[in-house]
């Protein structure tokens, strides 16, 4: 029988078995809550996140933690912004405060292998604050073989690979946000959450070269989409996946090895 992956659905009991001592690594899906487009739903990140870690899991045989939900702010140039309704987002001080707590109770019940993988752009500094600081704060604890690995999904993402699936070229990679690339994901992912009737126009969102405070909305496509959708498909979607999976996997036996 294929052992259990998700700690949600452990009895305490057998989740102790499985960690005390450092045996298996916990790896942890970081999402957010955020628009991606009128097509997509508002979990896209984290259902990206989660599908990679559950995929991770069965590849090197850990357990997947439930997810932290909520993200740090949506931006205008990366994720659309903060004002779109239903973009729930954390201040960044409350994310790392947040995830600090979590993996000193990881560690506190015998976690010695913690892999973080996060989905949603702007999370990423404050991830890698919270780490440094659990990381601190556990030495002066007398904990200094706890070990955190975090793939750099954006170096992973082989766009050689992708390649095929952009004959145009990779124009939009930076501006990706409820475009092609995440539509296609979502199609390969969970099909039935993706409405195919209300794709975005086709637009590139054209950003200045300077953020304000407050943000200045009139830049960001009124759909919240940062690029075309039109592509999308379903092969795509498989290829990132498992192009992300593996390359997530290696690294963590990589960063766990040593
Ligand atoms: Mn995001």
């Amino acid at each position: 029988m294929d052992k259990q992956i998700l700690m949600a659905n452990l009895s305490w009991v057998d989740y102790q078995k499985r960690v005390q001592n450092g045996k298996e690594a916990v790896l942890l899906p970081i999402g957010a809550i955020e628009q991606h487009g009128p097509h997509l739903p508002l979990a896209t990140d984290l259902l990206f996140a989660e599908a990679i870690a559950k995929r991770c899991a069965d590849a090197i045989g850990a357990i997947v933690a439930p997810t932290i939900t909520y993200g740090c702010k949506s931006q205008c140039r990366s994720g659309g912004g903060n004002h779109f309704c239903g973009t729930t987002s954390l201040d960044a001080k409350t994310m790392i405060d947040h995830l600090v707590d979590v993996v000193r109770e990881f560690a506190r019940h015998g976690v010695r292998k913690l892999g973080l993988i996060d989905i949603h752009y702007e999370n990423d500094m404050y991830v890698l604050e919270a780490c440094d600081l659990a990381i601190r704060e556990l030495k002066y604890a007398g904990i200094t073989d706890f070990k955190i690995v975090k793939p750099n999904v954006n170096v992973i993402l082989d766009l050689e690979r992708l390649r095929p699936f952009y004959p145009e070229g990779f124009s939009s990679i930076a501006l990706e946000h409820a475009g092609k690339l995440e539509t296609s994901v979502m199609l390969y992912l969970h099909p039935e959450l993706v409405q195919q009737d209300r794709y975005p126009p086709d637009v590139f969102a054209h950003f200045p070269p300077y953020d304000t405070f407050p943000p200045e909305t009139q830049h960001v496509p009124p759909s919240g989409a940062l690029c075309p959708t039109s592509g999308a498909s379903r092969e795509l979607g498989e290829t990132v996946i498992l192009n992300l999976a593996d390359g997530c996997a290696t690294a963590f036996r990589q960063g766990f090895a040593v």
